[in-house]
């Protein structure tokens, strides 16, 4: 049997506010939000990873052959700049579509039930957002991840650099 309550116990500080609350009155958590935990950014974050170093190898092999079998002739130089250049579209490409085309979820979130969306509406972020919160990616994941980690770590809404800058959160499903 279940204990039928008219009031929201805080998760975070264990107030009781009144059932109608959006925000407890104590410490101003956001009722009926749950964040993503840090094991699940991380988890999500290599799962993509791994997904998108595959795809670069495989559009890079088909680049290849496209070249040299058009009959174009490329310096080493040359190969590494087109890598470089697939690399990096492949990388930014693939956080920034998804996360904008496919309600905040790239691959990695689907498979740990995580979804970035808009920290004000809860909905799904635009292309904007999208683009800014992936771009700054290029901070949050410098010494290995550590200042991306550290920030969600001591964020209120575990809130990375780029969350922070496109005002996103991510939330468990
Ligand atoms: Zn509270």
């Amino acid at each position: 049997m279940r204990f039928v309550t008219n009031e929201i116990t805080c998760p975070k500080c264990g107030t009781l506010n009144p059932s109608e609350a959006d925000f407890c009155q104590n410490c101003g958590k956001k009722f009926g939000i749950e964040y993503a935990s840090l094991g699940q950014r991380i988890g999500a974050c290599l799962l993509d990873l791994i997904i998108i170093v595959i795809g670069i190898f495989i559009i890079i092999w088909i680049v290849s052959y496209l070249i040299v079998s058009l009959g174009f002739y490329l310096s080493s130089s040359e190969t590494y700049w087109v890598g470089v250049v697939i690399g990096f579209l492949v990388e930014f490409g693939y956080f920034i579509f998804l996360e904008a085309a496919s309600k905040g979820q790239t691959l990695g979130k689907m498979a740990l039930s995580i979804r970035v969306v808009d920290k004000d509406t809860g909905e799904g972020i635009g292309w904007g957002q999208s683009l800014i919160r992936n771009l700054l990616r290029i901070i949050d994941f410098l010494f290995a991840g550590l200042i991306g980690i550290i920030l969600i770590a001591s964020s209120d809404e575990n809130q990375r650099l780029g969350d922070k800058a496109a005002n996103t959160i991510v939330i468990k499903e």
